[in-house]
C-alpha cells in the first residue's frame, strides 16, 4: 500500500491533500480486511438463478449478522481518521468513548442499517451524524471486503450482468478498461469487488449506446476519462490500463482522479456511487 500511495502522490499532485487524508484509513482497512475473523455465513443459501436474475448476494443472505466483534476495528479506524483528518478528532474521540464503553455496538448498528429502507443514523449527543456515519461506513467496508472475498469463490462461474455490485448491490465508483482486449471492469467502493460489464451499456440506467459511449477526457490525459450517460445524467470515472505490471488499488485511483468528479459535477452530472471523497467540497 505504501508504494501505491507514493506513486499516486507522485502522479496526481493535484489530489495530494485527499490522498494524504485517506492514506491512514485505507491502509488500515486493507490490513484489517486481511486479518479479520468473522463468524461463518452459510453461502449455500445463494441461489444461482436469483443471481442470474440480478439479485445481489446481500439481498439473498444477511452479510451483517450482528455477531461480529467490531469494537477494536472501529476504535482503530477512528484513530486512523484522526491521523488523516485531524479536524475530526473531537467527534472521533466522543464516538470512540462510547464504542469502548459498549454504548455503541458497531455490529448492531451495521445490521440495523443494512436492513433499514433508507439506512440508519448513529446518534451521539456530541458527534455530528455525518461523522458518525462516516466512521461506520469505514467499518462496514472492512466487513464487506472480507465477505466479498469469501463470496468470490461462490460467484465463480455464475453469470452476473448488472451494473451494480453482485455482492452488496452498490453502483460502481470507478471503472477500468484494459488496453488489451478492451474489457471493462467496474469497481465497488463499498465492498471492493470488481466485475466485468459490457462497454456499450450504462451501468446505472442500462441505456444501450448505438455508436459507442460518450467519454469525457481531460486534455493530454488519455488514460483518464469519465463515462457520461445523457439519459440518467450520471458519470463514471474510467481508467485505461496499459499493463498489469504495477499493483493498483482502485479506491486510491478513484481518489487520485477526483478532479474529474469536480469537472463532471460542475457540468451537472452526478456520480453513480456517492463516496466520501467525491462529495467533499
Ligand atoms: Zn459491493
Ligand atoms: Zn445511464
Amino acid at each position: 500500500m505504501d508504494q501505491i500511495f507514493d506513486r499516486a502522490l507522485e502522479q496526481n499532485p493535484q489530489s495530494a491533500e485527499l490522498l494524504k487524508a485517506f492514506r491512514p484509513v485505507i491502509t488500515l482497512q486493507r490490513k484489517l480486511a486481511e486479518s479479520l475473523t468473522l463468524p461463518a455465513l452459510d453461502y449455500s443459501a445463494i441461489d444461482p438463478e436469483r443471481l442470474r436474475a440480478g439479485v445481489p448476494v446481500n439481498r439473498q443472505i444477511d452479510l451483517f449478522s450482528g455477531e461480529e466483534d467490531l469494537k477494536e476495528v472501529a476504535l482503530a479506524l477512528a484513530d486512523a481518521v484522526v491521523e488523516g483528518l485531524p479536524s475530526l478528532a473531537g467527534d472521533m474521540h466522543h464516538l470512540s468513548e462510547w464504542i469502548a464503553a459498549g454504548k455503541i455496538r458497531p455490529a448492531d448498528f451495521l445490521k440495523t442499517a443494512a436492513n433499514a429502507e433508507d439506512g440508519a443514523a448513529l446518534k451521539h449527543p456530541d458527534a455530528s451524524p455525518s461523522n458518525a456515519s462516516f466512521l461506520m461506513s469505514l467499518v462496514a467496508r472492512v466487513v464487506l471486503e472480507t465477505r466479498a472475498k469469501e463470496v468470490a469463490k461462490v460467484l465463480e462461474g455464475y453469470a452476473w450482468e448488472k451494473g451494480y455490485c453482485p455482492v452488496c448491490g452498490s453502483f460502481p465508483s470507478i471503472a477500468l478498461i484494459e488496453e488489451q482486449g478492451g474489457k471493462r471492469f467496474l469497481h465497488c467502493s463499498a465492498c471492493g469487488r470488481d466485475w466485468r460489464y459490457t462497454r456499450v451499456i450504462c451501468p446505472c440506467c442500462e441505456k444501450e449506446a448505438q455508436s459507442g459511449m460518450e467519454y469525457y477526457y481531460v486534455e493530454n490525459k488519455t488514460q483518464e476519462s469519465a463515462f457520461i450517460c445523457d439519459q440518467c445524467k450520471k458519470y463514471l470515472v474510467t481508467l485505461y490500463r496499459a499493463g498489469r505490471l504495477l499493483a493498483r488499488d482502485m479506491d486510491v485511483s478513484a481518489i487520485s482522479l477526483v478532479h474529474l468528479d469536480m469537472i463532471l459535477q460542475d457540468k451537472g452530472y452526478e456520480p453513480m456511487a456517492v463516496c466520501v471523497w467525491n462529495t467533499l467540497r
